[in-house]
């Protein structure tokens, strides 16, 4: 059922929805079951290729129907509250949620676009804060809120292509960096790298990815969703079995001892284990690549040994390396590799025949950039809580 509410109305949104929720929607107003089919393959279309915001210009659907859908539900999508544009072009988006509940005072999250000359990529939430650690994340240092709805994760790229103007009939910003010309599209790639681990919210993503990849509606390729984990063993494979998206892993480091202190998940799942689990990786092929990621930390994980153990312990995976630039945040315990080194071990691994780009630093000024987001709904529930203690 619907889970997001408009707050006005108290009707629940319908965008966001997978077919099979969407089809609930429809029972639920009483929609003759012959019709379901033809009904939800509607509302896709205006939903999610026409990016409909309200039911009246769904022309194709009677009057009738459109009056019901209105009366009982909404379109209603999450509210961009803020935002920024880097000198780059990068955006970054702060996004409330409608509320889940009567207690719930709406979660924010960070989402981030990156335009670059062939492509335009969308960081994603998966969950508001994280309940990982990791000691070089700004995420790691916000208590996990909640995990997102399929909705919300759904809605964090139609208010993005909103805001990009990138529906029939929008018009896209003119201060923008975006993609442009025939068959361009603003957002063509999706990275589950914004806040929150992934497979910790694992039905939820893999549902996301089927409504965004749906060729009859946001029609993203899945080859171009990557969900990055930081290592969530037991939930790899069935990543691969059951949406198909491409893999990501956070590795950034070659030792366990290390591993355990960077990514705290490793005393759970060593690296042996998620080495297994990527060799195991359903669909993974020279192809379809699985990309390690590695934070360049200066003095802790940046030598050549370490890059030369890198290239060992990749052997017999498919895969490429990403390596990136520690991005700092206020009171981060770490600094950034410098510029020598990091070419030192990326000639290391590109000579060992990986391609090992080094992740340019994007939207710096707007601290938009990885390991970055860190929203502030933890404060403001703080004060609600507080203002509700008061009243
Ligand atoms: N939780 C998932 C996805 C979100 S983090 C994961 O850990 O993979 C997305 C990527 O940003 C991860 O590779 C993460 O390790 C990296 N990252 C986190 N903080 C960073 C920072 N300060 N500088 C550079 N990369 C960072
Ligand atoms: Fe969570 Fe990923 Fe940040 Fe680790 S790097 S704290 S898993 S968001």
């Amino acid at each position: 059922m619907a889970e997001n509410i408009d707050l006005n109305t108290k009707k629940p949104s319908l965008l966001g929805l997978t077919r099979a929720g969407l089809a609930e929607a429809l029972r639920a107003i009483d929609t003759p079951e012959r019709e379901i089919r033809m009904r939800v393959a509607q509302l896709w279309h205006w939903i999610y290729f026409q990016g409909a915001q309200n039911f009246d210009v769904m022309l194709n659907v009677s009057k009738v129907m459109r009056q019901k859908l209105a009366e009982n539900y909404s379109l209603t999508r999450p509210q961009v509250v803020e935002e920024q544009v880097s000198v780059d072009g990068t955006r970054k988006w702060l996004i409330r949620m409608a509320p889940v509940d009567a207690l719930d005072k709406g979660a924010e999250v960070e989402c981030v676009y990156i335009p670059e000359s062939d492509r335009g990529t969308l960081c994603v939430s998966s969950q508001v804060g994280c309940t990982l650690n990791c000691t070089f994340c700004h995420t790691g240092t916000q208590k996990l809120v909640r995990n997102l709805t399929t909705q919300e994760i759904v809605a964090q790229l139609v208010v993005a292509r909103e805001m990009l103007g990138d529906f029939p009939g929008l018009t896209p910003p003119d201060n923008g960096l975006i993609p442009s010309g025939e068959g361009a599209r603003a957002v063509s790639n999706i990275v589950f790298m914004g806040m929150g681990e992934p497979l910790y919210n694992f039905e939820n993503v893999r549902d996301a990815v089927e409504i965004l990849s749906d060729g009859d509606g946001l029609s993203l390729s899945k080859r171009r969703i990557t969900v990055s984990t930081s290592g969530v063993v037991p939930e790899i494979e069935r990543l691969g079995l059951e949406s198909g998206a491409a893999l990501a892993i956070s590795l950034h480091a070659v030792r366990d001892e290390l591993r355990n202190k960077l990514v705290p998940l490793n005393k759970k799942y060593p690296i042996s284990e998620l080495m297994q689990a990527c060799r195991d990786y359903p669909g993974a092929s020279n192809a379809r690549r699985i990309t390690f990621e590695y934070v360049m930390l200066k003095g802790v994980n940046d030598s050549p040994a370490e890059a030369r153990e890198l290239v060992r312990l990749l052997k017999g995976v498919p895969a490429k390396i990403n390596l990136i630039p520690f991005n700092p945040w206020p009171g981060a315990p770490y600094e950034c590799s410098d510029w020598e080194t990091i070419e030192k071990f990326s000639d290391i691994v590109f000579n060992a025949g990986y391609a090992s780009p080094v992740r340019t630093p994007r939207g710096r000024d707007i601290l938009a950039a990885c390991g970055q987001l860190k929203s502030e709904t933890e404060k403001l529930r703080a004060r609600a809580r507080l203002a509700a203690e008061l009243e």
